[in-house]
């Protein structure tokens, strides 16, 4: 009992806490800060209108498979050459309401009091500039909200864009995530992702410059990739000295390209060891000022083709923490 005890405290004074995004917001604003996703009709994404590609990435479900969808829905979408936004002002409607109807459950359930807006859908800097302000202002304009997180491209963002964010980043917590997913050019291509890794260095490079946050998202068990290709984007991306990283695996969903190469058995998901054993030892190399705001995805629905161990996300937090914690990481 005594010797258990004693097993038990040198554990715990040995064990580091992962920087999490959670851990490092309750540092900086001393409390939780909730993040609201927050999902605006009419934007889209250059990898799927046809600017840089169609279909979008190979995992990603959008519109381009599911005629039927694209019908029902609103045929007006955004890009940064239209002249003028018609749907601004619903836009901000929209925004609004969402953002009202998530606090409202965050603060019944968590007694939520800060949040963060998350830009989350499809390529939010995706638009022309004058729809962007808005949209960005009205969020920040928001009580109780801290600042606003973007997700986009690096082929998305632009030094106007930019001046603009480093502006409001004088008052405001601003993040930007970039899909990097991979540095190997080759992979890149493989996924249709339309972007390479050298734009993708320049603007997270451009990005850090103005002093604003950076997240960087990963996907390992991308095709023909290796665990030292993984890893080796890891440090490629750790080298650009990015704030933040979410960790995903790939999964198949219908209605992607990689779904056929999936059924055609051209693609093998990565098995779930493998994931894990590669997040723990990307969580081992970062640096202390890092933080991780996410170590895995899944999807608990019948959309998921494979690997079924991603039906179950919170299982695999559980696995990762409890791999973690061999490694005296407490996440
Ligand atoms: S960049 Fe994002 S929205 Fe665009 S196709 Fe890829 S995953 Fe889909």
């Amino acid at each position: 009992m005594t010797i258990s005890l004693h097993n038990k405290q040198l554990l715990k004074k040995n064990t580091k806490d992962v920087l999490t995004i959670g851990r490092y917001f309750r540092k900086k604003f001393g409390e939780t800060i909730y993040k609201v996703p927050i999902s605006i009709s009419g934007f889209t994404c250059p990898n799927i209108d046809g600017t840089v590609a169609r279909g979008g990435c190979s995992f990603c479900e959008n519109d381009s498979f599911s005629p039927n969808l694209q019908e029902k829905k609103p045929k007006f979408k955004l890009n940064p050459r239209v002249k003028e936004n018609p749907y601004l002002d619903n836009q901000l409607k929209q925004l609004e309401l969402q953002f009202n109807a998530t606090k409202s459950v965050l603060k019944n359930k968590f007694n939520a009091q800060k949040y963060m807006v998350y830009f989350q859908s499809f390529t939010n800097t995706y638009a022309p500039l004058e729809t962007l302000k808005a949209l960005y202002l009205k969020a920040l304009s928001f009580d109780n909200v801290i600042g606003i997180s973007i997700g986009t491209r690096t082929d998305c963002m632009t030094d106007e864009i930019l001046d603009f964010l480093e502006e409001l980043a004088k008052e405001k917590e601003i993040w930007v995530e970039y899909g990097v997913q991979s540095f190997y050019d080759e992979t890149l291509v493989k996924i249709n992702r339309g972007d390479n890794s050298a734009t993708i260095k320049k603007w997270i490079t451009k990005t850090k410059q103005r002093g604003l946050n950076v997240c960087a998202h990963l996907i390992y068990g991308l095709p023909n990739e290796t665990q030292e290709m993984m890893l080796n984007t890891l440090e490629q991306t750790i080298a650009l000295d990015v704030d933040s990283i979410k960790f995903h695996p790939l999964y198949v969903v219908k209605n992607t390209l990689l779904t056929n190469e999936y059924n055609k058995g051209e693609f093998t998901p990565i098995s779930e060891e493998l994931y894990i054993d590669t997040v723990v030892k990307s969580i081992k190399r970062l640096p202390e000022n890092i933080s991780v705001q996410r170590i895995t995805a899944g999807i608990n629905d019948d959309t998921l083709l494979a690997p079924l161990w991603c039906k179950n996300k919170h299982n695999q937090i559980e696995k990762i923490k409890k791999a973690l914690l061999k490694e005296n990481l407490k996440y």
